[in-house]
Order: C-alpha cells, then sequence, then structure tokens
C-alpha cells in the first residue's frame, strides 16, 4: 500500500496537519489544501509593530505527562524544543471594592482561599475541591476513535477512572450558572458566573481545573505561532505536501465514495480518500451534495450553541507590568460602565497581560489582549455598511478598553504603541469558521449528549476532523479527531495503524 493510496485534506488547522501527520506516519501519500496564505487557521499569531500577537492558546492541554494527550503531542513533534510556563493561578477577579478571588491552579490553596471568603460555604468549596482532585487523579482520554473501541478497552477506560466518570456524568447536566447559584457569598457566585462561558457544563470546568491542578496543561513560550512552526515542520520533514492559497469549493464524489476534491480554479485533485478539517457547515452545506449527513447531524448543526464569536483587543504597551501576577484567563477587572460589544453588554474583560512571554514583545514592552464575546449578526450588517462605520465601531471599543485600563494601570494611555480589534468578521475572513465562531461546539448539558457524526454510510471514503466534530473545541481534540480519522482509514485498508501507543 505504501505511498500508493492517496488522502486529500480541506484545510491546514491544527486537525488538518494531525491527520496529514498520522497520514504520512503510516505511509499515505498525503496533501493539504489551505485556503489562507499559511497554516494555523484559528491557531496564529500576528506581527504588530515589533509585537507577535498571540492569537489563540492560552494553554496546551497535554503539554506535560499525566494525560493521553501528551503522547499524542509528542507524535506530532510539538513538544521538541519548546519551553512552557505553568501559572499558578486560573484567572484573577479583581473587584473594585471587597475582595478579590484568586482561583488558585492548587485545590488546596483554591480551597483554603474561598473558604476565607465564605466559611458559610465550606461543605460546596469541599465538595468542589474534592471533584477537582478525583477528576486530577483520572485519564479520561482513550486512544482510539470511539467506533473502533473493543470490549476490552471500554473495561480498560472505565476500571481506571470510575470516579472521574461519576463527576463527569453527575456535572455533565449542570451548568455553570446553576452551580454559581448554590453558594451564598455574592463575590464568589458572580467570580464563577464570570469564570468563563456562564452557560458551559460544569463538568468541562471541573475538568478544566483539574488539568490546571496536574499542571499538564502550559502555555508555550512563542504562543500560537511558534505552536504552529512545530506542527507544519513535522508535517512537510515527513513527506506531506501542502498547497496554500488553494481554497475547496467542492468534495468530488462517485458511485456514494469521496473520489477527491475541487478547488477554486476548478482543477480537480483526485484521491482515494478526502478528510476534511474545516468548517462543519461549509463541508455540508457546500462541499457535499445535499443529503450526505444524516438527519440527526444536520439536526445539531441547525440547533446547538456555537461558542460566542469574538471581538479580540490587543495592544502593545511601553510598559513591563512586573506587578502582575500571570492567569491562564488572565486579569478580570469590572468596567466603569457596562460596554456594549455588538449585541452583547459586558461588565468585566479578563486582560491577558504577557509579562510571561518575552518572545511576544520588544524588551521592555508588553503585549496585552483581551477576548470578549460577541455576535456575528451585527458585524456582519455594520461590515455591510462599509469600513467608515465598521472602524468606528472597532475604534470605541478599544478607546472603552484602555479606559478602563487606566483606571487599573495608570499612565497605560500615553504607553500605547498600537491597539487593534479583530472582529467576528476578521475570523470568518481568516479561516471560513461558521458566524466566526472561534471553537465549534459550545459543550453545554445539551450539546455533550448529541452525538455529532464524523463520517455517513451514504458515502464512503470520507470523513470530518477538526472542533466542529469535537463538542468543546480546542487544540487537543481538534488534533485528536485528526488522529483518529486517520485510524479510521487504516482500518479500512486492513493495516496496522502506527504511532497507537496510547492502549499499549
Ligand atoms: C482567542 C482564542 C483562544 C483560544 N485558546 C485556546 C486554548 O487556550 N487552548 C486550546 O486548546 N484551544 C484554544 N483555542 C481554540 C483552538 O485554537 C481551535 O479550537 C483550534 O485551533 C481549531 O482547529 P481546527 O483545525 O479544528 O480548525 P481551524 O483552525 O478553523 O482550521 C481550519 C482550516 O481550514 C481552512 N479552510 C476552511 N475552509 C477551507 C476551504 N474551503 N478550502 C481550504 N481550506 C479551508 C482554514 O483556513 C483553516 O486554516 C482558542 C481560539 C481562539 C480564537
Amino acid at each position: 500500500m505504501k505511498d500508493s493510496q492517496k488522502i486529500n485534506i480541506i484545510g491546514g488547522g491544527v486537525a488538518g496537519l494531525a491527520a496529514g501527520i498520522y497520514g504520512r506516519l503510516n505511509g499515505f501519500d498525503v496533501t493539504i489544501f489551505e485556503m489562507g496564505q499559511r497554516t494555523g487557521g484559528v491557531c496564529n499569531s500576528w506581527e504588530i509593530a515589533g509585537y507577535n500577537v498571540n492569537g489563540s492558546i492560552q494553554w496546551l492541554v497535554g503539554s506535560a505527562p499525566g494525560i493521553d494527550f501528551y503522547k499524542m503531542w509528542k507524535e506530532l513533534g510539538v513538544l521538541d524544543d519548546m519551553d512552557f510556563h505553568y501559572h499558578d493561578s486560573f484567572i484573577e477577579y479583581k473587584n473594585i471594592q471587597g475582595v478579590d478571588v484568586h482561583f488558585y491552579t492548587d485545590p488546596n490553596r483554591l480551597q483554603q482561599h474561598l473558604l476565607s471568603i465564605s466559611p458559610v460555604d465550606a461543605r460546596l468549596i469541599g465538595d468542589l475541591i474534592h471533584n477537582i482532585k478525583l477528576l486530577s487523579e483520572a485519564n479520561l482520554t482513550i486512544g482510539r476513535a470511539f467506533d473502533l473501541l473493543h470490549a476490552g478497552n471500554w473495561t480498560k477506560v472505565f476500571t481506571e477512572n470510575i470516579f472521574g466518570a461519576d463527576v463527569l456524568e453527575k456535572y455533565n447536566h449542570m451548568s455553570v450558572r446553576n452551580f454559581a447559584k448554590k453558594f451564598k457569598s455574592k463575590i464568589i457566585k458572580k467570580a464563577f458566573e464570570n469564570f468563563w462561558s456562564p452557560d458551559m457544563s460544569m463538568s468541562f470546568m471541573l475538568l478544566q481545573l483539574s488539568y490546571a491542578a496536574n499542571r499538564i496543561a502550559g502555555y508555550p513560550i512563542g504562543g500560537s505561532g511558534r505552536f504552529m512552526e512545530q506542527l507544519t515542520k513535522r508535517y512537510t520533514d515527513l513527506g506531506g505536501k501542502l498547497v496554500l492559497g488553494q481554497k475547496v469549493t467542492k468534495i468530488l464524489i462517485e458511485k456514494n465514495q469521496a473520489v477527491g476534491i475541487q478547488t477554486e480554479d476548478s482543477i480537480c485533485h483526485y484521491s482515494d480518500y478526502v478528510i476534511s478539517a474545516c468548517d462543519g457547515t461549509t463541508v455540508l452545506l457546500n462541499l457535499l451534495e445535499k443529503n450526505r449527513a444524516d438527519e440527526r447531524t444536520m439536526d445539531a448543526y441547525r440547533t446547538l450553541e456555537t461558542f460566542p464569536s469574538l471581538v479580540y483587543f490587543s495592544a502593545g504597551i511601553n510598559r513591563t507590568f512586573e506587578e502582575v501576577d500571570s492567569s491562564i484567563i488572565g486579569l478580570n477587572i469590572p468596567l466603569d460602565r457596562k460596554l456594549r460589544v455588538g449585541n452583547f453588554k459586558h461588565q468585566r474583560v479578563s486582560f491577558q497581560i504577557y509579562n510571561f512571554d518575552p518572545t511576544t514583545s520588544p524588551l521592555r514592552k508588553t503585549l496585552v489582549t483581551a477576548i470578549l464575546d460577541s455576535d456575528y449578526e451585527y458585524w456582519k450588517k455594520l461590515h455591510d455598511q462599509g469600513e467608515k462605520p465598521y472602524s468606528k465601531e472597532k475604534s470605541r471599543i478599544g478607546k472603552e478598553l484602555l479606559k478602563n485600563l487606566e483606571r487599573e494601570f495608570p499612565g497605560i494611555s500615553g504607553q500605547v504603541d498600537f491597539i487593534d480589534i479583530a472582529t467576528p468578521i476578521t475570523y470568518e475572513k481568516w479561516t471560513g469558521n461558521h458566524n466566526g465562531s472561534y471553537k465549534g461546539w459550545l459543550p453545554t448539558p445539551e450539546s455533550t449528549k448529541t452525538k455529532i457524526s464524523r463520517h455517513f454510510p451514504s458515502l464512503k471514503r470520507f470523513y470530518m476532523a477538526g472542533h466542529w466534530v469535537a463538542t468543546g473545541g480546542g487544540l487537543p481534540p481538534a488534533a485528536y479527531s485528526g488522529r483518529e480519522a486517520i485510524q479510521e482509514i487504516c482500518i479500512s485498508e486492513k493495516i496496522l495503524f502506527e504511532a497507537d501507543t496510547i492502549l499499549k
């Protein structure tokens, strides 16, 4: 078989590159077609005024041993020569009056701190810490596509992780907002609601806290750009082919079998298998013929909630910020007044102050970023009205954020090298993601119950990968789905999947 079976992959983000690397490790002839001028997709960095703006990774789950994803990143070659920074706090929640809440990554320290704020919540705090610890001891990822697991694998997964699995099952159906309501302390309640997205499932939040507790999720020095460089290098070093600046417009099908892709220049590129590793809605509605996906999957795409579209604020500041403790999400501060961003109103914002990564800025200067949830429709309308209103709105948001930073860091307004605002339109243009969403499906109690198909009985030799087929999104599930697509192809070729280190 070696090199005689050809795989075309649509999209050169983390999922496409991971599929490409495992494809090459298993001897396939692989070509990735990427519509952008560089690889990375959502996970990217860009240069402004001598700063290296990190556009994605805040942490990489699996940066250290203790979780299967670590072995996957080793296989993918991204950990070689990479330094990681481990934060002591998940988020620093600042109150103007009253007590600040520090979401320490060390569970014991977190427990003491929360108890010092609200002794009456001792029982709930105790439960929270107990569950974080239980999950920290479990390893809930598995080394094979779910469809490919046999009874022996399942037994191993459950017997090793029975307590962790119980915790996840219990909290899968509860949102963070509903969990927050249980606290008697208003300060803690509010802090939980602002931790991340309040509609997210509580089990997802517990998992994140357990990764932080285990120090298995670090920030790669050099950010998203450096991470993607490593991944791309591994792929091309293995002999993978990369076609940049070529948008795929169609998946070619003959006799219910994918036989290749067509690019926007109308050229057909034939292959034995096709893997789509780009926006799921585009694939199902535009690249495939109608009625290829099953009704349940189509329904999921119509009804499930996506991660919100983002406004991404970045600023280059001529200042060092030595006084700020680093944290995974950043310094969460209240705003003077509600800030309207599209149809969303923000009362608080988390600023990431990159005083822990010198590669993101010139000497003695600092990159500062903030992620603000917004909505695609608002920005689309504004953008359609022309460049002037669109730019004016971006500029208003930038100024408001700076004004609030001034309160925390007096003098900062005079130290600005640049301010840049990316909107859902920017994300859509760069990556093709539906409504500019940056992570696919939000892990809500509803979506965690829904199975989204990655291949369809009526279409052979076609597989889907990426954050649209892995609820909760993020780099590890996206990369893992690329790995799984190659595992499926190996099964259909009746060859042993290589680099299969995880369940051994
Ligand atoms: C601000 C921010 C912070 C984040 N923080 C984290 C974090 O801390 N940890 C974490 O794990 N994840 C994080 N993420 C999420 C993570 O970056 C994404 O989930 C992941 O990169 C998705 O990868 P993907 O390959 O599935 O999709 P994408 O990155 O969207 O890749 C799809 C690729 O397909 C290409 N493409 C689309 N359509 C076509 C076409 N028709 N033809 C050819 N090419 C096409 C696109 O250009 C793109 O390169 C963050 C994201 C953002 C924006």
